[in-house]
C-alpha cells in the first residue's frame, strides 16, 4: 500500500502554560508531533513525508535531526494552505494517481491497525476515504443563545485524519476551493466541493486531536494503555 504523507503542523495551536504550541507539547517522552509521525515512519508503504511548519517555528529543528527522511515546508495561514504547500513539495516525486495521506500533527494516538484499515479501504475506493467516528452526543442547533432544533444524529460523523486521496484529485480540489475563495477545514470537504463522495471509515475516539491540556492527559493514558498491551 504505497502512499505519501503530508502532515500539517503549522498551527499556532493551543498553548500549554510554558508557551509550547500543541504539536510540540511533551507527551510520553516525546513531542506530540513525533507520536503523530510514528505510524508512518514505521510503515514501509510510506514513500515520503512532508511536514508543513509555521514560518516562525523554532522547534522543528530540535527534532528534525532524528527524522532525516522527513522534509519540511512552510505552511500557510489556514490548514488547507499548509496541506497544499506540502503537496507542492511532492510535485517532482508523486505521480498524479499516487495516494496521499494527510494526517494532523495534533493527532498522536493513531494506531498502525487503524492506519492500515483506512489505507486499504481508501485504495479500493474510486474517490478515497477518511477516518471518522459516529457522533455520540445529541446535537442542538442554536439561534440567539437558545435551542432552535435538535439535529438527527443518525447520519452524522465527526471527521478525523488521516484522510487519503489521489495526489492529482487533492491538488485540484484544493486549488478549485482557493479559486472560489473558500478554505475547506479538511481534505474531504474540498473533495466534496468538486462533487465527489469520499468513503467514511470508522475510526476510534482514541484517535483524538489535541486541542487542550485535557486531550493531552487523555492521550497519555491512551498511549500508556497501548504500551501495556504491547
Ligand atoms: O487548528 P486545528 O487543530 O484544526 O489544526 C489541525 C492541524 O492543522 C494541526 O496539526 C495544525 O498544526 C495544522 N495547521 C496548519 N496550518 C494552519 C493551521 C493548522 O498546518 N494554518
Amino acid at each position: 500500500m504505497a502512499y505519501w504523507l503530508v502532515m500539517p503542523a503549522a498551527g499556532s495551536g493551543q498553548r500549554f502554560g510554558s508557551g509550547i504550541p500543541k504539536q510540540y507539547a511533551p507527551l510520553a517522552g516525546r513531542t506530540v508531533i513525533e507520536h503523530s509521525l510514528a505510524p508512518f515512519l514505521s510503515d514501509a508503504g510510506c514513500r515520503g513525508i512532508v511536514v508543513a511548519i509555521a514560518s516562525a517555528d523554532d522547534r522543528w529543528g530540535s527534532i528534525s535531526g532524528s527524522l532525516p527522511h522527513v522534509a519540511a515546508v512552510t505552511g500557510g495561514a489556514e490548514r488547507s494552505r499548509s496541506v497544499r504547500n506540502g503537496l507542492a513539495a511532492l510535485a517532482e516525486r508523486a505521480a498524479a494517481d499516487d495516494w496521499v495521506a494527510v494526517h494532523d500533527a495534533a493527532r498522536p494516538c493513531l494506531t498502525p491497525m487503524l492506519r492500515d484499515k483506512l489505507l486499504s479501504a481508501a485504495m479500493t475506493h474510486p474517490v478515497g476515504a477518511l477516518l471518522a467516528v459516529r457522533v455520540a452526543d445529541t446535537l442542538k442547533r442554536e439561534a440567539d443563545g437558545v435551542v432552535e432544533s435538535t439535529i438527527d444524529r443518525s447520519h452524522l460523523w465527526a471527521a478525523q485524519t488521516p484522510q487519503v486521496f489521489r495526489y492529482r484529485d487533492l491538488c485540484q480540489a484544493l486549488d478549485s476551493a482557493f479559486a472560489a475563495g473558500r478554505a475547506p477545514t479538511d481534505e474531504a470537504q474540498a473533495i466534496e466541493w468538486i462533487g465527489r463522495r469520499p468513503l467514511l471509515v470508522e475510526g476510534s475516539v482514541d484517535n483524538l486531536k489535541i486541542t487542550s491540556v485535557v486531550q493531552l492527559r487523555l492521550a497519555e493514558a491512551i498511549l500508556a494503555g497501548a504500551a501495556a498491551c504491547g
